[in-house]
């Protein structure tokens, strides 16, 4: 371990919002109010803190000047304002607090206020709401599963420190011997850094899960043709003969041709494992605050993402009001994006239109928009610049620590400024 020098402060206990994990144990050493060490920061964590104190940009700019931080509120309250059909977008870096201030301003502009699940676990929640989820905490998986399968998602990729905490490596009252204890099985279309720790490897051709899904349901109500394939039958005695079964499914099911049957398909399997023995899943969220995002919207329209005010109320349909499908088809005059990191994935028509209207961005002083937004707010980081909350990956809220000072405001504290100024 690297020696500090005496002048190092130590704050324990700081979570982590890169990614849906939201490891809740790492450590950072700051020197003078810099950081030094981020202890049992994972490889994606580590470069992120890294850029956290390199950059102070400006508070406020207008087309790429430097303005005064009022004088940005007034000019995006105004562009809001002369908006016919705006759009709010993003969120899933932020904190409750942004992201209520966020539905606060989308319900006053009769905006359409829409979250990054719309291109990644959307399908996942449309299905959800058709089949029902059977579920739990990651802290149950660590203490019980001793069948995890990962479908459809690499965590040791994108969630480097999941096996670590919830899901192969914890011993635990039930499971004493923590990964000997445990199966590990990875359903994918092709070998991952997960499949290669894994105990056992399916792989599948691409679009071939729900087939797959379907047959181990055959199997279940003792279909023999099922159960004559080799892959069906390894797997159904593995998910039958378990005592607790979880199955984490990520991008790689939902974000397929008709995703949200494929979902569904799952989600119902789980439910019907449940007649032999304990069984849930579990949706690989990506972004660190993703799920407070839905849970904020939830609470305050009744919907999880893709919600529209126009006619002074919620209403709630993914397509006519996803960011993306929007952005494509001109229906948006003007957009407020929270982070900008979170138009990743977004169609090049989608990118071309934001380049096309004006567009106010409130992003954190590493982050860098691939176009130039009209109005841009450099707002402080929860977590590391101020408190806040982050819901893990299970729906669970983590508390987030400040670390360090900030001159920069949250998020909610400008969203909540342009909402009075308009
Ligand atoms: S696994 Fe995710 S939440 Fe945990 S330290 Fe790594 S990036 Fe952060």
């Amino acid at each position: 371990m690297t020696s500090l020098p005496e002048s190092t402060e130590s704050v324990a206990d700081v979570a982590c919002t890169v990614c849906g994990c939201v490891c809740d144990d790492l450590t950072l050493h700051l020197a003078q109010g810099k950081l030094v060490q981020a202890d049992r920061a994972c490889s994606l964590a580590l470069p992120w803190f890294e850029e956290l104190d390199r950059h102070r940009p400006p508070a406020a700019k207008i087309d790429g000047d430097a303005i005064d931080y009022a004088e940005g509120i007034a000019y995006a309250a105004k562009v809001l304002a002369s908006s016919r059909s705006p759009l709010i977008y993003g969120l899933s870096r932020s904190s409750t607090e942004g992201q209520r201030e966020a539905v606060a301003l989308a319900e006053k502009l009769g905006a359409t206020i829409d979250t990054t699940a719309s291109i990644c676990h959307g399908p996942s929640i449309m299905a959800i709401q058709t089949a029902g989820e059977s579920t739990c905490s990651l802290g149950e998986i660590r203490q019980r599963a001793d069948l995890v399968i990962f479908w459809g998602v690499d965590p040791q990729t994108t969630h480097p420190r999941h096996l670590e905490r919830y899901s192969a490596d914890p011993a635990s009252e039930f499971l004493p011997r923590g990964r000997t204890d445990r199966t590990l099985v990875v359903i994918d279309t092709k070998p991952t850094a997960t499949s290669d720790v894994a105990d056992v490897f399916i792989q599948v051709d691409k679009e071939f899960d729900f087939e797959l899904i379907w047959k181990l349901r055959q199997s279940l109500r003792n279909d023999n043709a099922a159960l004559q394939d080799d892959t069906i039958r390894q797997l159904h005695e593995l998910m039958v003969g378990c005592k607790y079964g979880v199955i984490f499914f990520g991008l790689g099911i939902a974000q397929q041709s008709l995703g949200h049957l494929t979902v569904d398909g799952l989600l119902r399997l789980v439910a019907e494992l449940n007649d032999h023995t304990r069984f849930v899943a579990r949706r690989m969220r990506i972004p660190g605050d993703v799920s407070g995002a839905d849970n904020v919207l939830i609470w305050q329209t009744g919907y999880p993402f893709s919600v529209n005010f126009a006619l002074g109320y919620p209403r709630y349909n993914p397509g006519e009001f996803s960011a993306n499908e929007m952005l494509e088809r001109g229906d948006v005059d003007c957009a407020l994006v929270v982070g900008s990191e979170s138009l990743i994935g977004f169609s090049d028509a989608a990118m071309q239109r934001l380049a096309e209207i004006p567009t106010i961005v409130l992003d954190y002083p590493h982050a860098t928009p691939t176009w130039s937004p009209t109005v841009q707010f450099t707002s402080a980081i929860y977590g590391y610049h101020t408190i806040g909350t982050a819901y893990r990956m299970d729906d669970i809220p983590i508390p987030l620590r400040k670390v360090t000072t900030s001159e920069y405001p949250t998020d909610a504290e400008i969203l909540a400024a342009i909402t009075q100024a308009l």
